[in-house]
């Protein structure tokens, strides 16, 4: 893949567990059908919710470094005791069909893919306070608290990063984060149109 992502639109989201990535990803596809998500690819366990295929690829250590091997990765990364990883595939795909294709990744995959696709929109997402991190970290109670800590710890080290992204983004009213990341996309696009009609 080259440095120009072909027809669509690539935009990277990252924000510490519990700042609110999935749902507000979830909410720009039911604004925007144009919106998609690339399925990563990861070694950890399914939580309760999560589909095999939809949520992630779930794959064992083994077949995971296969594809490491196998050049099938854009970018992956060791987070916590699991490797996570953007399969370049997925990315392929949707792009050709002009999708805006979501990456909803962690910072350190984030600066490769900034570092690949320059002209990606990347956004960071934070939630508005530590308190109200850590209380959505515990009301989805999928963790321990030795997990929910290790989420914590990692969360405040990403945070530092931010600075990275071209965007900031607070969200604290769902709706109106939705619509501030909506109006991001559709800037974005009216100068990405500009500067091909230029
Ligand atoms: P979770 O276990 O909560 O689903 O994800 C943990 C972190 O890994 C989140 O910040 C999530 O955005 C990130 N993540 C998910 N998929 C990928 C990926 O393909 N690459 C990278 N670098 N991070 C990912």
């Amino acid at each position: 893949m080259n440095s120009e992502p072909a027809g669509g639109l690539l935009v990277v989201l990252s924000g510490p567990s519990g700042s609110g990535k999935d749902t507000i990803l979830s909410e720009l596809m039911k604004l925007e059908p144009k919106v998609a998500a690339t399925v990563s690819a990861t070694t950890r366990k399914p939580r309760s919710n999560e589909i095999d295929g939809k949520s992630y690829h779930f794959l064992s250590i083994g077949e995971f470094e296969k594809r490491i091997d196998e050049d099938a990765f854009l970018e992956y990364v060791r987070y916590g005791d699991n490797y996570y990883g953007t399969l370049k595939s997925e990315v392929d795909a949707l792009l050709k069909k002009g999708m805006i294709t979501v990456l909803v990744i962690e910072v350190r995959g984030a600066a490769e893919i900034i570092k690949k696709y320059p002209e990606a929109i990347s956004i960071f997402l934070v939630a508005p306070s530590h308190e109200v991190l850590e209380a959505r970290l515990r009301r989805r109670a999928e963790e321990d608290e030795e997990g929910i800590k290790k989420r914590l710890m990692i969360a405040y080290t990403e945070m530092e990063r931010c600075r990275d992204y071209k965007y900031l983004v607070i969200n604290d009213v769902l709706e109106d984060a939705v619509r501030h990341i909506y109006e991001i996309i559709q800037k974005e696009q009216q100068s990405e149109r500009g500067r091909k009609n230029a």
